[in-house]
């Protein structure tokens, strides 16, 4: 603490660095990484950029990465935006297309960055209460506002979002603009069935932010982007031009292209997530567990019996780690990331232990 600090500097908490220990050999499902590396195709064009190419800045418009996103989503570059990590296109989305004289909306029980932006860019919120379920309740987002955003599937509840209520959010609030943070959403479930990037044709209030951190397994290349209307992007472009106009560097430009190009890597290693994480729920089932639906890579549940806080001790105690929030109405629950089928085991193993004595 400074005397030079200013009221806002003195209301924020760092990041936690315990969740990012630096120990060898632990059962990490703690921060949502993916299990499986990267595909090799990134690692051979990351390599292939270092050389003498790192003498020179990169591409300020990523032009190439963009293309390789629009592509994907079957949009124009001119909807894309790219950023160090979607936690700054967060950031960047706060301060362009967030702020304004009403209150943002959010849940009450989401991504914890929300209020910390809201509280560096000095912006208003109010939250609205999750249903008994868990679930984001469209229906209770009344109030008029100066935004809303929310992450589809929810974190750390997993919950997955239908795009017909979403829909129904982007209808009942045509003068707000609704960010969709879709970190997780390739767990979910087919993107044409449940993503909302289709969707920003239709609505110029919808912005999806979108990461390489979890699917794409580049959680440590810090690549994430956001699509909507071409004007919410050009907004964002002039925010970040005014910090850095170097969107991404060489590598992460170079990787992130190569990790759009490998469609069958990206395909087969979220669908083992996906198979590992069922596994997981019925071993926790089994063990007496109540584990919320998840569309995500990390399962959110509680035991009847057991303390949350004091099994996640139990189990870093035994080298695997687990993210615990003492918060109001989740503090019985443990969020619990999917690894790959071998550390899943070693985990429902240790808790059947812990639960047997
Ligand atoms: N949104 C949500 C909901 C998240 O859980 C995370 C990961 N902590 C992020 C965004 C940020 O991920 P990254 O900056 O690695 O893209």
């Amino acid at each position: 603490m400074s005397r030079f600090w200013s009221n806002t500097v003195r209301s924020l908490t760092p990041y936690v660095p315990g969740e990012q220990p630096k120990l060898d050999n632990l059962v990490k499902l703690n921060t949502n990484e993916n299990p499986y590396g990267p595909s090799l195709r990134v690692i051979e064009a990351i390599r292939a950029a270092t050389g003498d190419g790192l003498r020179l800045y990169p591409d300020p418009n990523a032009d190439r990465l963009k293309a390789a996103i629009a592509d994907n989503f079957g949009i124009a570059p001119q909807q894309v935006f790219v950023g160090n990590g979607s936690d700054e296109v967060l950031a960047l989305t706060f301060l362009a297309l967030l702020k304004h004289d009403k209150p943002i909306l959010f849940p009450d029980i989401t991504y914890s960055f929300y209020p910390v932006y809201c509280a560096l860019f000095d912006i208003d919120y109010s939250t609205v209460a999750l249903n008994d379920a868990f679930e984001i309740e469209v229906a209770d987002y009344r109030q008029s506002n100066g935004g809303i955003i929310f992450p589809n599937p929810n974190a750390p509840t997993g919950c997955l979002l239908g795009l017909d209520a979403i829909e129904r959010l982007l209808k009942n609030h045509p003068d707000s603009v609704v960010v969709v943070d879709e970190a997780y959403i390739d767990f979910g479930g087919p993107y044409e069935k449940i993503g909302a990037i289709p969707l920003i044709a239709k609505y110029p209030n919808l912005l999806v932010v979108q990461t390489l951190s979890k699917s794409r397994a580049l959680a440590g290349l810090r690549v994430g982007f956001a699509t909507g209307h071409a004007g919410l992007i050009e907004a964002l472009e002039r925010v970040k031009n005014s910090f850095n106009s170097y969107p991404l560097d060489r590598l992460a430009q170079a990787g992130a292209i190569a990790a759009f190009e490998d469609r069958d890597y990206f395909e087969k290693t979220r669908a083992a997530v996906i198979t590992s994480r069922e596994t997981m729920v019925s071993g926790l089932h089994g063990l007496g567990f109540e584990v919320l639906p998840s569309g995500a890579n990390f399962i959110f549940a509680r035991h009847p019996q057991h303390d949350a806080a004091a099994l996640a001790a139990r189990l870093r105690e035994r080298s695997i780690i687990v993210r615990h929030f003492k918060l109001p109405r989740i503090e019985q629950f443990l969020r619990i990331t999917v690894g790959t089928d071998a550390q899943c085991e070693v985990l429902v193993g240790v808790l059947r232990e812990i639960a047997a004595g």
